[in-house]
């Protein structure tokens, strides 16, 4: 079988660190990795319209933030087919008949939905657009035929869903469709990477990220704002390392050899929480190091998305390719899809035989 990748995101904004240790940097490194021989890379433009339908221009002016990140990021579109969701009209299709295998209640038990709802205050006007958007994921991941879905944590339920979707329509209609693996990441605060306010979730939403197009100041700033320890008043006070974002951070992107380079006097990080938490150290020096650490990442990536800037008539055509070669791979699935349910009335001779000798009979 062959392995193959989808994943993607709503353009609803720019790209946040949240995104890259969640799923981009993941992304990029199995593209580079040569084990996948598909990989299929969506800008959900469709499923931003769900909870925006009232502002599609904010969703049309996203499309080449978020194309601009993936390219600066390293996805290399000679590698991996970049493509925007409504392009593919193929995927509302499969979403349609996909309705048909899914409750109400299925949907309204979806974990990461409901907390959505609350976020947006949908609670009495929820579309019906944005309650189904699970159902549309299925179909973008099952189009392409996935095995491989790297995605973060937030995105497991929409992944029990798809692979309830197969499971049903295989079922009912026949073998066709392929279960996906979602992919995780493996460090664990990476998973749900907090916002600088110290929410659970970074998150375009909540305006509370560190976008990798921020300039090396905007960083700065935000880092040396960020949310900490509310009880680590002074520098000699105990400090605590859960549930502050700082050290989460850390967690997330520091390694062994930052600690070298920018503060000798520790090991490791244990050695820099421990610290922390028997007090004596402040949350100024841990915030410089932080900077410095997520300066080694957005460095480069900065630089290459100053570079693709430059041609953004190019940017479009890279996503336009995309979407023609990612049409062609849906409309495959699709007729599959319309083939095992039978919906292929003019393609079947049989039918149309069986059909006339049913009327000829009664003459
Ligand atoms: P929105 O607020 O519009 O939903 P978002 O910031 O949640 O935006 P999405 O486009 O919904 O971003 O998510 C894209 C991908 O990034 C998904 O795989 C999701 O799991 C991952 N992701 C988003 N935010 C985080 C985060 N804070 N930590 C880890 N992964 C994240
Ligand atoms: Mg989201």
């Amino acid at each position: 079988m062959e392995k193959i990748i989808l994943t993607g995101d709503r353009p609803t904004g720019k790209l946040h660190v949240g995104h890259y240790v969640g799923s981009l940097k993941r992304r990029v490194e199995l593209q580079n990795s040569g084990q996948f021989d598909k990989i299929f890379i969506m800008i959900a433009d469709a499923q931003a319209l769900t909870d925006n339908a009232d502002n599609p221009e904010k969703v049309r002016q996203n499309i080449i933030e978020v194309a601009l990140d993936y390219l600066s990021c390293g996805i290399d579109p000679e590698k991996a087919t970049i493509f925007i969701q409504s392009q593919v009209p193929e995927l509302t299709e499969l979403s349609f008949y996909y309705m048909n295998l899914v409750t109400v209640s299925r949907l309204q038990r979806n974990p990461t939905v409901k907390s959505e709802i609350q976020m947006r205050n949908f609670e009495a006007s929820i579309p019906v657009g944005f309650f189904t958007y699970p159902i549309s994921q299925a179909a973008d991941i099952t189009a392409f035929k996935a095995t491989t879905v790297p995605v973060g944590e937030d995105q497991l339920p929409m992944l029990e869903q798809t692979k309830e979707i197969v499971r049903k329509f295989n079922q009912v209609y026949g073998d066709t469709l392929i279960e996906p693996d979602i992919l995780l990441p493996d460090n664990k605060a990476c998973l749900r990477l907090p916002g600088t306010d110290g929410k659970a979730k970074m998150s375009k939403s909540l305006n509370n990220c560190i976008y990798l197009s921020d300039s090396k100041e905007e960083v700065k700033q935000k880092i040396m704002s960020m949310y900490t320890d509310p009880n680590h008043l002074k520098v000699s006070d105990p400090g605590q390392v859960e549930g502050n974002a700082v050290f989460t951070y850390l967690d997330a992107f520091s390694k062994p050899e930052h600690f070298e380079k920018y503060l000798p006097e520790y090991k490791d990080l244990d050695e820099l929480k421990a610290h922390y938490t028997r007090g004596g150290l402040g949350d100024v020096k841990v915030k410089r190091f932080l900077n410095a650490v997520l300066e080694e990442e957005l460095e480069p990536i900065r630089a290459r998305r100053k570079e693709y800037e430059k041609d953004i008539p190019n940017v479009y055509r890279i996503l336009r390719e995309g979407s023609i070669e990612a049409e062609k791979v849906a409309a495959q699935t699709l007729k599959e899809v319309k083939d095992s349910m039978k919906i292929n009335y003019f393609d079947d001779e049989e039918l149309i035989k069986a059909q006339a000798l049913r009327y000829n009979a009664q003459d």
